[in-house]
């Protein structure tokens, strides 16, 4: 009896069967138009295909060139555009997939000079202000939509997914906030809807009745203005009357003010707006955003909210969701956590996704998984992200490996950031370690400080072939008078030790850690796991009774402790936070009142406070607690020890390189050196 009955059942549409009710949803990798060949891209979908997705939908193509994402994006209009899509198509066939083509005109968010919209209005999201449509360029549009769709069925997919949502050009026809057209497509909601419904129509008349038409829809638009939830209900049933076989959900617009997929959005947050559209029809629905596990997608279809459930990043994290679940392997699932910083946040800065979790993702072309003719004994010393990740890799290569770890447990810094609010997902990738280290057979000693000397012994020995050093990293402590004070703590106090912290608090240094710590001494950890509490305090309306289904937010008691944050360099304090979550973050931060002052000269610290100079001003921070979060310096120690014993070891993760070290390039150069064995 399969664990996941619900979500493993197959289901029939239009042509094809799903072998399951898992969809990788659209996402933009960049390795459509960067990193080529295509042969990357076709290599990393395939991975998909092979590990049983059920459905995969591609990043959006534009119908029309005015309606791409940005300079250079992609566009299917052509039939000579067919060969490199047909290079896709095949791969995931000989994968044994099924690959669907998602055509998105960006509209007003086009960042091309040449953008179009409903009406005169510029997002503000883009620099470039739109020009309306004319009557006739509509009807145009949805002739190109129809033609794309053509084209992908000759292209050989199964089928082609409309984008409604997420507010682009469709998305801004239906909404009366973008849309103040008089013609045939503006005004009344039935006019406001006939863009989409037209297109529908188009597509369904223009392709084989086994090919599939998905229709994204808003589920919420998450913007005052928007449509209702009654609306958005009857607009899904006119969607499957114009000839939808499937209705994907979209939540909130990309110029939308509430995070709708970030970590801090709990798991599926967004349930009661896609049961709505479920209600309506009775063609399948598919759920999406923060579904990251076999059992929240299970029960989210058990529960009659969804058909089907689709997963975008969790599919870049890993390929092999779907067999894993299959086979009942979910607790090896190398989790999302939702922290966008190797793919949205590389994405938005005009770089190719792949993912934190699992750096193979857009990679798959470069990495070998194949098996060692010379086994190795390793020591690898230190487990956390670079060390559990080298162990591993180098484990599944056929390698012997033996792992020590100090402490009395499994994670290095991932323990800290598990307690911030809003990082409980990093729970999951501790447990994907933990599981992957035991199915790897290596062998874990907890609690075990390595001692030079006898590592060196045992080398020498030949009881290892190859030492391993992640032995991360100490906390800088800066050169501040009366730094040695009681009230002054380090971040590792505060995060790892649980010390007792004030009510009025400085941080001194504001990199990714700093804004931990403030979060961590404000954060509710009830608004990331709560959907209820996180609608509240972000304004949201769970019956979309408004237009857009946003509602004045929960106001906030005088935050308990007063919060000051300080860094020495002039600029705005969060400009290297993630561009997709440092948002979310400092809104956080300024609802509790947190105050952030650039260009500090830390003067010292005493029974007073913190005195500190800004513009040449000295004043003092009245505080009871000051925590040190100044970055970090390399913990080395072991490898000079070892050297001076006659032993060279490889030094990876912050033991490497401390400066702006972070889980990605830890993971990422672990997973890369054990390829090298
Ligand atoms: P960091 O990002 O390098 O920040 C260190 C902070 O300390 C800076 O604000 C720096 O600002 C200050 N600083 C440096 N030297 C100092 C000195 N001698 N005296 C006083 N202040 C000093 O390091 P981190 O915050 O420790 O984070 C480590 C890594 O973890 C980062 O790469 C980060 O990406 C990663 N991380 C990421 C997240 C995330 O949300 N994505 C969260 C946690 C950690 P000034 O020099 O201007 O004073
Ligand atoms: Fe998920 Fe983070 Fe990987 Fe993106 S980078 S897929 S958010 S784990």
């Amino acid at each position: 009896m399969s664990h996941y009955p619900h979500l493993l059942n197959p289901l029939p549409v239009a042509g094809v069967t799903l072998p399951n009710r898992t969809v990788m949803g659209a996402m933009h990798t960049r390795l459509e138009t960067l990193d080529r060949p295509q042969e990357r891209l076709a290599a990393f979908y395939a991975a998909r295909a092979k590990g049983e997705v059920g459905l995969i939908l591609t990043g959006g193509y534009a119908p029309v060139p005015e309606g791409v994402m940005d300079e250079g994006g992609l566009v299917l209009d052509r039939p000579e555009q067919l060969a490199e899509h047909r290079l896709i198509t095949d791969a995931v066939s000989r994968a044994g997939g099924r690959i669907v083509l998602q055509i998105l005109h960006a509209g007003r968010y086009a960042k091309v000079a040449s953008c179009v919209s409903p009406s005169p209005g510029k997002a503000r999201i883009n620099v470039f202000p739109p020009r309306p449509l004319s009557t006739e360029e509509v009807w145009a549009t949805v002739e190109r939509f129809a033609n794309t769709s053509a084209l992908a069925e000759l292209g050989g997919y199964c089928g082609v997914e409309i984008m409604g949502s997420e507010g682009y050009l469709i998305n801004e026809f239906t909404a009366a906030l973008t849309n103040q057209r008089s013609d045939e497509f503006g005004g009344s909601f039935d006019n406001r809807i006939r863009l989409p419904l037209e297109i529908v129509k188009a597509v369904r008349a223009r392709v084989s009745r086994e090919f599939i038409v998905i229709y994204r829809i808003s589920a919420i638009d998450l913007m005052d203005g928007g449509m209702t939830g009654a609306e958005v209900a009857e607009f899904a049933r006119r969607v499957q009357a114009a000839g939808a076989d499937m209705i994907n959900t979209g939540i909130g617009w990309h110029e939308s003010s509430v995070p709708t997929m970030a970590a801090p959005v709990p798991r599926a947050t967004w349930i009661s707006a896609i049961r709505n559209v479920k209600q309506a029809v009775s063609i399948p629905v598919m759920a999406s955003n923060r579904i990251n596990t076999p059992e929240v997608a299970e029960q989210i279809i058990a529960s009659g909210a969804a058909d089907l459930v689709s997963m975008a990043r969790p599919l870049l994290a890993d390929p092999d969701f779907a067999q894993k679940a299959r086979l009942g392997q979910a607790d090896e699932i190398n989790t999302c956590i939702a922290c966008n910083q190797a793919c949205l946040d590389r994405i938005f800065t005009e770089r190719t996704a792949t993912c934190l979790v699992n750096p193979r993702a857009g990679r798959e072309i470069e990495f070998d998984d194949g098996i060692t003719t010379e086994p190795k004994r390793f020591a690898v010393v230190g487990g956390g992200p670079a060390g559990m990740a080298f162990a591993i890799n180098v484990a599944r290569r056929g390698h012997a490996v033996t792992l020590f770890e100090a402490g009395p447990e499994l994670g290095g810094q991932l323990n800290l950031a598990r307690k911030v609010p809003g990082k409980n997902e990093f729970n999951e990738m501790l447990r994907y370690f933990r599981v992957a280290l035991e199915r790897a057979r290596v062998t874990v000693h907890l609690g075990t400080r390595v001692d030079a000397k006898s590592l060196a012994c045992r080398v020498k020995a030949g009881e290892f072939d190859e030492v391993v050093l992640a032995t991360g990293v100490v906390p800088r402590t800066p050169e501040i008078r009366g730094v040695d004070h009681p009230k002054v703590l380090s971040y590792l106090d505060v995060l790892g030790s649980g010390a007792k912290v004030g009510e009025k608090v400085a941080i001194v240094g504001a990199g990714g850690i700093g804004f931990d710590v403030a979060e961590f001494l404000v954060g509710s950890a009830e608004e990331s796991l709560d959907p209820q509490v996180f609608m509240d305090v972000w304004g949201v309306d769970p019956a979309i009774a408004s237009a857009g289904g946003l509602k004045p937010p929960v106001h906030h008691a005088v935050p308990a402790r007063r919060i000051h944050m300080f860094q020495r360099k002039p600029e705005t304090l969060g400009k290297n936070l993630g561009k997709s979550t440092g948002w979310i973050l400092k809104s956080k931060l300024r609802r509790a009142e947190v105050t952030m002052t650039a260009g500090a000269t830390y003067d010292a610290v005493d029974d007073a406070g913190l005195h500190i100079t800004v513009d040449g001003k000295p004043r003092v921070v009245d505080v009871d607690t000051v925590v040190l979060c100044a970055g970090q310096l390399p913990n080395r120690q072991l490898h000079d020890e070892l050297s001076r014993h006659g032993v060279n070891a490889r030094l990876i993760g912050g033991a490497d390189v401390a400066a702006e070290l972070d889980a990605l390039r830890a993971i990422d150069q672990a997973t890369r050196l054990a390829q090298t064995f």
